[in-house]
């Protein structure tokens, strides 16, 4: 960790607004390079085509980022396979974490293996499980959490700052491609040639679970094609989301 990052706590306010302003005229090299100064840095993949230019841009940059994504057991195969070609092409140690047996079997035993489908609230049990529980796990001991979300994804992404303070998770996040709009990934795809899921030219911008994600038609926004049964314009499955002050709980590894 470098003297400067020591010195300062990135979790105030004053220091969150220096950090955004100084992330926002790096390259996105040197954006992997500083979020890895302050501590143990881990980047969740969900293999989607902003995640495969970051783990592209990681491979490049030598930050030093622990790469993981989180095996829910229901991938589409499409994706299974890229993580696979991932790490092939990269020479990284792509982890895998996935959700508990017990867990999954509580939730099944409770709502059915597909139950997500009958209640936002079993929706959000599934997502608990087969997510939110392992990214708990993928972040144990890191001080930096590396996503690939864009202010363009959606209206409910459109204020995503480079750096935020997470205080459920206790991390610094850093969101590195939050600027960019999605055509210019599509163009540094092309030129680098890196592996993206042959999902997207099947009209899938956006990839989570196969249950949970179709495709979009024309002119729908970017995540329409994910818990589309749902009525909720700000639908997610939780991972980004902050819940109300009132219900953060206190404490936990300072940053
Ligand atoms: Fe379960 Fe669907 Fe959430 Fe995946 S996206 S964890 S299958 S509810």
């Amino acid at each position: 960790m470098s003297q400067s990052s020591q010195a300062r706590d990135p979790r105030s306010t004053d220091s969150l607004a220096e950090l955004n302003a100084e992330l926002g005229a790096l390259s996105l090299a040197d954006r992997l390079r500083r979020a890895a100064t302050f501590g143990r840095a881990v980047f969740t993949t969900s293999l989607g085509l902003e995640d495969q230019v970051l783990t592209d841009a990681i491979a490049e940059s030598g930050a030093e980022i622990s790469v993981v994504t989180l095996e829910t057991g229901r991938l589409f195969p499409e994706t299974v396979a890229l993580i696979a070609e991932t790490r092939a092409r990269y020479g990284i140690d792509l982890e895998e974490v996935r959700p508990l047996s017990p867990d999954i079997d509580a939730f099944v035993a409770r709502y059915g293996l597909n139950g997500f489908y009958e209640s936002v609230e079993a929706r959000h049990a599934c997502c608990d499980v087969r997510k939110m529980r392992p990214l708990t796990r993928a972040l144990e001991g890191a001080q930096v959490w590396i996503t690939g979300i864009r202010r363009g994804q959606s209206q409910n992404r459109a204020q995503t700052p480079f750096a935020e303070f997470d205080p459920v998770r206790n991390v610094l996040k850093i969101n590195p491609l939050a600027d960019y709009d999605l055509e210019s990934l599509q163009a540094l795809v092309v030129e680098k040639n890196i592996p993206v899921n042959p999902l997207h030219r099947r009209g899938y911008p956006s990839i989570g679970c196969e249950p949970c994600t179709r495709a979009i038609k024309p002119g729908e926004p970017e995540r329409a094609g994910r818990w589309w049964w749902e009525n909720d314009e700000k639908r997610e499955c939780g991972l980004h989301v902050l819940p109300a002050p009132s219900e953060i709980p206190s404490a936990g590894h300072p940053v």
